[in-house]
Protein backbone atom coordinates (compact mmCIF):
# COMPACT_ATOMS: atom_id res chain seq x y z
CA UNK A 1 0.00 0.00 0.00
CA UNK A 2 1.20 3.73 -0.74
CA UNK A 3 0.17 6.85 1.33
CA UNK A 4 -0.67 9.91 -1.47
CA UNK A 5 -1.13 13.49 -1.08
CA UNK A 6 -3.84 15.26 -2.49
CA UNK A 7 -3.98 15.15 -6.62
CA UNK A 8 -5.36 18.95 -6.37
CA UNK A 9 -3.63 20.79 -4.09
CA UNK A 10 -0.81 18.61 -2.70
CA UNK A 11 -1.56 18.73 1.15
CA UNK A 12 -0.58 15.55 2.74
CA UNK A 13 -3.05 15.42 6.08
CA UNK A 14 -7.04 14.78 5.30
CA UNK A 15 -9.38 13.85 7.29
CA UNK A 16 -10.93 10.35 7.49
CA UNK A 17 -14.24 10.67 5.62
CA UNK A 18 -16.17 7.53 6.13
CA UNK A 19 -15.05 4.67 8.70
CA UNK A 20 -13.00 2.46 7.12
CA UNK A 21 -13.68 -0.46 5.58
CA UNK A 22 -12.27 -4.19 4.28
CA UNK A 23 -12.30 -5.16 0.90
CA UNK A 24 -16.10 -6.04 -0.10
CA UNK A 25 -14.87 -8.05 -2.99
CA UNK A 26 -12.26 -9.99 -1.31
CA UNK A 27 -12.77 -11.59 1.78
CA UNK A 28 -9.19 -12.58 2.18
CA UNK A 29 -7.96 -9.55 1.74
CA UNK A 30 -6.90 -8.49 5.65
CA UNK A 31 -5.90 -4.66 4.50
CA UNK A 32 -7.55 -1.52 5.94
CA UNK A 33 -9.08 0.91 3.59
CA UNK A 34 -9.81 4.31 4.92
CA UNK A 35 -12.03 7.16 2.37
CA UNK A 36 -10.12 10.33 3.02
CA UNK A 37 -11.10 13.86 2.53
CA UNK A 38 -8.27 16.51 1.52
CA UNK A 39 -9.22 19.43 4.54
CA UNK A 40 -7.87 22.00 1.76
CA UNK A 41 -10.29 21.12 -1.84
CA UNK A 42 -12.28 18.58 -0.46
CA UNK A 43 -11.27 15.95 -2.62
CA UNK A 44 -12.37 12.42 -1.37
CA UNK A 45 -9.84 9.94 -2.53
CA UNK A 46 -8.55 6.18 -0.83
CA UNK A 47 -5.85 6.57 1.44
CA UNK A 48 -3.64 4.70 2.12
CA UNK A 49 -4.17 2.59 -1.58
CA UNK A 50 -2.91 -0.24 -3.93
CA UNK A 51 0.54 0.75 -5.50
CA UNK A 52 0.68 0.49 -9.13
CA UNK A 53 2.03 -3.56 -8.60
CA UNK A 54 -0.49 -4.51 -6.24
CA UNK A 55 -3.47 -2.94 -8.44
CA UNK A 56 -2.22 -5.06 -11.64
CA UNK A 57 -2.56 -8.28 -9.30
CA UNK A 58 -5.90 -7.12 -7.94
CA UNK A 59 -7.17 -6.19 -11.47
CA UNK A 60 -5.60 -10.22 -12.86
CA UNK A 61 -7.54 -11.56 -10.27
CA UNK A 62 -10.72 -10.11 -10.80
CA UNK A 63 -10.71 -11.00 -14.08
CA UNK A 64 -11.03 -7.51 -15.94
CA UNK A 65 -10.13 -8.55 -19.33
CA UNK A 66 -12.75 -11.85 -19.95
CA UNK A 67 -15.31 -9.99 -20.48
CA UNK A 68 -18.78 -11.97 -21.16
CA UNK A 69 -19.92 -13.00 -24.45
CA UNK A 70 -23.24 -15.05 -23.70
CA UNK A 71 -26.06 -13.27 -24.07
CA UNK A 72 -26.86 -12.30 -20.39
CA UNK A 73 -29.23 -10.02 -19.16
CA UNK A 74 -26.18 -8.12 -18.26
CA UNK A 75 -25.17 -7.88 -21.70
CA UNK A 76 -28.33 -6.48 -22.36
CA UNK A 77 -28.54 -4.42 -19.95
CA UNK A 78 -25.40 -2.85 -21.43
CA UNK A 79 -26.16 -2.96 -24.79
CA UNK A 80 -29.32 -0.32 -24.14
CA UNK A 81 -27.25 2.13 -21.27
CA UNK A 82 -24.77 2.25 -24.92
CA UNK A 83 -27.55 3.22 -26.82
CA UNK A 84 -28.82 5.58 -24.13
CA UNK A 85 -25.23 7.18 -24.14
CA UNK A 86 -24.11 6.99 -27.76
CA UNK A 87 -27.50 9.21 -28.72
CA UNK A 88 -26.29 11.83 -26.62
CA UNK A 89 -22.59 11.67 -27.41
CA UNK A 90 -23.98 11.49 -31.41
CA UNK A 91 -26.05 14.79 -30.66
CA UNK A 92 -23.28 16.67 -29.18
CA UNK A 93 -20.72 15.57 -31.77
CA UNK A 94 -22.97 16.45 -34.67
CA UNK A 95 -23.69 20.01 -33.26
CA UNK A 96 -20.32 20.52 -32.72
CA UNK A 97 -18.23 19.16 -35.78
CA UNK A 98 -20.58 19.32 -38.56
CA UNK A 99 -20.11 16.56 -40.98
CA UNK A 100 -16.08 16.35 -41.21
CA UNK A 101 -15.31 13.15 -39.43
CA UNK A 102 -14.26 12.60 -36.10
CA UNK A 103 -11.29 11.74 -34.50
CA UNK A 104 -12.56 9.81 -31.57
CA UNK A 105 -10.08 8.06 -28.91
CA UNK A 106 -11.73 5.85 -26.27
CA UNK A 107 -9.38 5.50 -23.42
CA UNK A 108 -9.68 2.71 -21.16
CA UNK A 109 -11.59 0.69 -23.89
CA UNK A 110 -11.86 -2.45 -21.45
CA UNK A 111 -12.66 -5.01 -24.45
CA UNK A 112 -13.89 -2.97 -27.05
CA UNK A 113 -17.72 -3.24 -27.09
CA UNK A 114 -18.21 0.41 -26.41
CA UNK A 115 -16.37 1.42 -29.45
CA UNK A 116 -18.32 -1.89 -31.27
CA UNK A 117 -21.63 0.07 -29.91
CA UNK A 118 -20.19 3.56 -31.69
CA UNK A 119 -21.60 3.91 -35.49
CA UNK A 120 -18.79 3.55 -37.58
CA UNK A 121 -20.08 6.05 -40.01
CA UNK A 122 -18.20 9.46 -40.11
CA UNK A 123 -16.08 8.40 -36.82
CA UNK A 124 -12.67 6.95 -36.42
CA UNK A 125 -12.06 4.83 -33.75
CA UNK A 126 -8.90 5.10 -31.57
CA UNK A 127 -8.30 3.59 -28.03
CA UNK A 128 -5.64 3.45 -25.05
CA UNK A 129 -5.90 0.23 -22.13
CA UNK A 130 -4.32 -0.64 -19.93
CA UNK A 131 -4.50 -4.45 -19.67
CA UNK A 132 -2.80 -6.05 -22.45
CA UNK A 133 -5.38 -9.29 -22.67
CA UNK A 134 -8.42 -6.89 -22.99
CA UNK A 135 -7.36 -4.79 -25.84
CA UNK A 136 -6.50 -7.70 -28.20
CA UNK A 137 -10.17 -8.60 -27.03
CA UNK A 138 -11.00 -5.11 -28.60
CA UNK A 139 -9.46 -4.84 -31.28
CA UNK A 140 -11.23 -8.24 -32.43
CA UNK A 141 -14.05 -5.96 -31.07
CA UNK A 142 -14.27 -3.29 -32.70
CA UNK A 143 -12.94 -1.76 -35.92
CA UNK A 144 -10.29 0.24 -34.02
CA UNK A 145 -7.70 2.34 -36.31
CA UNK A 146 -4.62 2.45 -33.76
CA UNK A 147 -4.77 0.54 -30.04
CA UNK A 148 -1.96 1.93 -27.66
CA UNK A 149 -1.40 -0.29 -24.75
CA UNK A 150 -0.56 1.39 -20.90
CA UNK A 151 -1.86 4.29 -19.30
CA UNK A 152 -2.99 6.98 -21.07
CA UNK A 153 -0.42 9.87 -18.82
CA UNK A 154 2.49 7.36 -19.59
CA UNK A 155 1.78 6.81 -23.75
CA UNK A 156 4.07 8.40 -26.58
CA UNK A 157 0.91 9.41 -29.15
CA UNK A 158 3.55 11.19 -31.60
CA UNK A 159 1.64 14.28 -33.90
CA UNK A 160 -1.59 12.00 -33.39
CA UNK A 161 -4.48 14.62 -32.24
CA UNK A 162 -8.36 14.11 -31.36
CA UNK A 163 -11.60 15.53 -31.73
CA UNK A 164 -12.36 13.57 -28.80
CA UNK A 165 -11.49 11.68 -25.89
CA UNK A 166 -14.03 9.54 -24.21
CA UNK A 167 -13.38 7.76 -20.73
CA UNK A 168 -15.94 5.59 -19.31
CA UNK A 169 -15.91 4.40 -16.42
CA UNK A 170 -12.29 4.91 -16.18
CA UNK A 171 -11.21 8.31 -14.55
CA UNK A 172 -12.70 6.79 -11.26
CA UNK A 173 -9.65 4.31 -11.57
CA UNK A 174 -7.00 6.67 -12.78
CA UNK A 175 -3.91 7.00 -9.96
CA UNK A 176 -3.02 10.57 -10.81
CA UNK A 177 -6.50 12.24 -12.66
CA UNK A 178 -4.41 15.56 -12.90
CA UNK A 179 -1.61 14.02 -14.84
CA UNK A 180 -4.38 12.26 -17.31
CA UNK A 181 -6.50 15.29 -17.88
CA UNK A 182 -2.80 17.64 -19.04
CA UNK A 183 -1.97 14.60 -21.03
CA UNK A 184 -5.48 14.64 -22.76
CA UNK A 185 -5.24 18.76 -23.02
CA UNK A 186 -2.18 17.76 -25.15
CA UNK A 187 -3.64 15.29 -27.58
CA UNK A 188 -6.96 16.96 -27.94
CA UNK A 189 -6.86 19.63 -30.70
CA UNK A 190 -8.54 23.05 -30.35
CA UNK A 191 -11.84 22.82 -28.90
CA UNK A 192 -11.43 19.50 -28.48
CA UNK A 193 -13.72 17.61 -26.14
CA UNK A 194 -13.57 15.71 -23.27
CA UNK A 195 -16.09 12.94 -21.92
CA UNK A 196 -15.99 11.90 -18.44
CA UNK A 197 -18.76 8.78 -18.86
CA UNK A 198 -20.60 7.48 -15.83
CA UNK A 199 -18.15 8.44 -12.82
CA UNK A 200 -19.25 7.91 -9.65
CA UNK A 201 -20.58 11.38 -7.71
CA UNK A 202 -19.54 11.08 -4.47
CA UNK A 203 -21.88 13.67 -3.53
CA UNK A 204 -25.50 12.34 -4.70
CA UNK A 205 -27.80 10.78 -2.02
CA UNK A 206 -26.82 7.32 -2.08
CA UNK A 207 -23.00 8.00 -1.14
CA UNK A 208 -24.01 10.70 0.97
CA UNK A 209 -26.30 7.98 3.28
CA UNK A 210 -24.57 5.18 2.68
CA UNK A 211 -21.01 5.82 2.87
CA UNK A 212 -18.65 2.88 2.93
CA UNK A 213 -21.80 0.68 1.92
CA UNK A 214 -22.51 2.73 -1.19
CA UNK A 215 -22.23 0.66 -3.69
CA UNK A 216 -19.89 2.20 -5.39
CA UNK A 217 -17.43 2.50 -3.03
CA UNK A 218 -15.09 0.34 -4.16
CA UNK A 219 -11.48 1.11 -2.18
CA UNK A 220 -9.30 -1.12 -4.02
CA UNK A 221 -10.12 0.14 -7.60
CA UNK A 222 -12.11 3.82 -7.21
CA UNK A 223 -9.05 5.45 -5.91
CA UNK A 224 -10.70 9.02 -6.61
CA UNK A 225 -14.22 10.37 -5.26
CA UNK A 226 -15.63 12.97 -7.47
CA UNK A 227 -18.14 15.64 -6.64
CA UNK A 228 -19.14 18.40 -9.01
CA UNK A 229 -16.53 20.76 -7.29
CA UNK A 230 -13.65 18.81 -7.38
CA UNK A 231 -14.20 18.05 -10.62
CA UNK A 232 -14.49 21.54 -11.84
CA UNK A 233 -11.41 22.06 -9.56
CA UNK A 234 -9.72 19.46 -11.94
CA UNK A 235 -10.75 20.65 -15.43
CA UNK A 236 -10.15 24.52 -14.08
CA UNK A 237 -6.60 23.98 -13.00
CA UNK A 238 -6.07 21.12 -16.71
CA UNK A 239 -7.55 23.83 -19.25
CA UNK A 240 -11.02 22.40 -19.40
CA UNK A 241 -13.98 24.21 -19.24
CA UNK A 242 -17.54 22.20 -18.53
CA UNK A 243 -20.23 22.63 -20.56
CA UNK A 244 -22.89 19.66 -19.86
CA UNK A 245 -23.75 17.06 -17.24
CA UNK A 246 -25.65 14.16 -17.77
CA UNK A 247 -26.72 12.06 -14.59
CA UNK A 248 -27.28 7.99 -16.14
CA UNK A 249 -30.53 6.97 -14.39
CA UNK A 250 -33.62 7.77 -15.22
CA UNK A 251 -34.36 5.85 -18.62
CA UNK A 252 -31.31 3.66 -17.75
CA UNK A 253 -32.07 -0.18 -17.63
CA UNK A 254 -30.39 -0.19 -14.27
CA UNK A 255 -33.49 2.16 -13.21
CA UNK A 256 -36.56 1.18 -11.40
CA UNK A 257 -38.08 3.68 -9.38
CA UNK A 258 -40.16 2.10 -6.99
CA UNK A 259 -37.99 -0.86 -6.09
CA UNK A 260 -35.21 1.59 -6.21
CA UNK A 261 -37.06 3.76 -3.78
CA UNK A 262 -37.87 1.20 -1.62
CA UNK A 263 -34.26 -0.47 -1.55
CA UNK A 264 -32.79 2.91 -0.78
CA UNK A 265 -34.60 2.41 3.02
CA UNK A 266 -34.47 -1.17 2.80
CA UNK A 267 -31.39 -2.04 2.47
CA UNK A 268 -30.10 0.61 4.71
CA UNK A 269 -31.97 -0.75 7.30
CA UNK A 270 -30.45 -4.27 7.16
CA UNK A 271 -27.26 -3.35 6.31
CA UNK A 272 -26.50 -4.16 2.58
CA UNK A 273 -25.02 -2.00 0.39
CA UNK A 274 -26.86 0.99 -1.78
CA UNK A 275 -29.28 0.11 -4.61
CA UNK A 276 -29.25 2.07 -8.19
CA UNK A 277 -30.36 5.73 -7.40
CA UNK A 278 -30.62 8.99 -8.61
CA UNK A 279 -27.60 11.28 -9.07
CA UNK A 280 -25.05 8.66 -8.30
CA UNK A 281 -22.91 8.61 -11.24
CA UNK A 282 -22.47 11.49 -13.61
CA UNK A 283 -21.01 11.89 -16.87
CA UNK A 284 -19.50 15.24 -17.55
CA UNK A 285 -18.62 16.87 -20.92
CA UNK A 286 -15.88 19.50 -21.06
CA UNK A 287 -14.11 21.97 -23.86
CA UNK A 288 -10.38 21.92 -24.36
CA UNK A 289 -9.37 26.02 -23.61
CA UNK A 290 -6.33 27.86 -23.70
CA UNK A 291 -3.75 26.81 -21.46
CA UNK A 292 -3.61 29.85 -18.94
ZN1 LIG B 1 -6.67 19.07 -1.71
Amino acid sequence: METVKCNICGKKTPTQLWAKGKSKRNPKDRRVYRIVQCKKCGLIYTNPRLTSKELEEYYSLASYAGGRTTASEKNVKRAKMYEIEINQIMKILKKKFRKRKIKFLDSGCGNGLFLQALPDKGIEKYATEFSKDAARIAKKNAKIKKIWVGELSKLDFGEEKFDVVHMRAVFEHVQNPKKVLKKTHDILKDKGILILSTTPNVGGPAARVYKYRWVLTKPEEHIYYYTNKTIDKLLDMTGFKRFKTYYPYLNTPYCNLLKDHLNFVWNYISGKESASFWRSAFTIYARKQQKK
